[in-house]
């Protein structure tokens, strides 16, 4: 297993579109356990394809924290294929988030309280999922950016004034790491 680079704010990639995954090849499943092992020493508990650089439409979702969904496996953080949301409660809730592409930053966002997600597994069985309170809200994140939408897309403007300072501090970060790594 491999630990990957974790792409920071702003990564052009963080902005682009995924590409949906026609056949779950051996890459694939690579991949799928790359960015599971990524998460965990990341201690994120969801982590999107892009984040790692790659335009495909996986995500991994980590179940200790969970407990509402209903997959098979519980024990092990999982893999998360052409990810869809299929239904949404109108009922919102607004709670803080973060994301490992913008370290240190924490926001309140509004997001759906309920969710069903369609995706397929490793083993490219078809899967739905009833998700609910903190593993829905990382449902709706991690697969808002398979279509290159950012948390920071969601808050009002004048939040977005607010943390003009803290996105510069990472974004130099960014600049930093591309001059000297
Ligand atoms: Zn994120």
């Amino acid at each position: 297993m491999t630990i990957l680079e974790i792409k920071k704010y702003p990564n052009p990639i963080l902005r682009k579109k995924c590409k949906e995954v026609k056949e779950i090849t051996k890459e694939i499943k690579a991949l799928a356990r790359n960015m599971v092992e990524t998460m965990t020493e990341s201690e994120g508990i969801g982590l999107a394809a892009p984040q790692v650089g790659e335009l495909k439409r996986v995500i991994v979702v980590h179940p200790i924290r969970n407990r509402s969904l209903k997959a098979r496996d519980e024990t092990n953080p999982q893999a998360f294929i052409n990810p869809k949301i299929i239904r949404k409660s109108k009922e919102a809730e607004i709670d803080e988030e973060g994301c490992l592409s913008f370290p240190g930053l924490f926001l309140k966002i509004k997001r759906a309280k309920k969710v069903v997600i369609e995706a397929l597994n490793q083993e490219g069985k078809k899967i739905q999922i009833k998700a609910e309170g903190l593993p829905a809200r990382v449902f709706q994140h991690e697969i808002d950016h398979l279509d290159g939408i950012l948390f920071i897309d969601k808050i009002p403007f004048r939040q977005r004034l607010k943390i003009r300072k803290k996105l510069k501090e990472i974004a130099k970060q960014y600049v930093f790491n591309r001059l000297f790594n």
